[in-house]
């Protein structure tokens, strides 16, 4: 069965990080490439970055709970870097700039935000895989009476029942 609830976690944490920390820097990386200084409202733009990147962080997430059995890698960072470099491609690269601003021709400006934007997704996946074990070590749930309980545990601290090691 696909963890959904461990990726729509994983991808909202991921997601929360990826979009707050990489509106700044975008937005800094902008004023830089365009000979401004930084100003400090700068930083405000974390808010609705830290937004969009919730909500693109739990549609990654569900995605990668239900591929994630069939993508290639060994480890949840591995996994988790593949689908960042294809929800870029998807998302960020054929979304947005091929079918929104319907551009075939890149200029020096919009190659530096592109490589600027698949950097980013590297590092959002970098964190999915991340959270994903995180949440994924800490905590199941009990099979008798469903409450959560830490992965490790030999018997339900509620209701008692002997536990089965968990089958990944
Ligand atoms: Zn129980």
């Amino acid at each position: 069965m696909a963890d959904l609830g461990k990726g729509l976690k994983a991808g909202a944490v991921a997601g929360v990080i990826y979009g707050a920390v990489g509106e700044v820097i975008k937005q800094i990386v902008y004023s830089l490439s365009w000979g401004d200084r930084i100003y400090y409202y700068v930083f405000f733009s974390a808010i609705p970055g830290a937004i969009y990147g919730l909500i693109l962080g739990i549609i990654i997430g569900l995605i990668f709970a239900v591929a994630y059995k069939s993508l290639p890698g060994t480890t949840s960072i591995v996994k988790g870097l593949i689908i960042s470099i294809f929800s870029w491609l998807i998302f960020s690269f054929l979304f947005q700039y091929i079918i929104i601003y319907y551009r075939f021709y890149f200029s020096e400006r919009y190659q530096i935000t592109i490589i600027a934007d698949l950097i980013l997704f590297i590092f959002f996946g970098f964190l999915l895989g991340v959270f994903w074990d995180k949440f994924g070590k800490l905590q199941r749930k009990c099979p008798k009476c469903h409450r959560v309980i830490p992965k490790d545990a030999r018997l339900c601290p509620y209701c008692g029942v002997t536990l089965e090691k968990e089958q990944e």
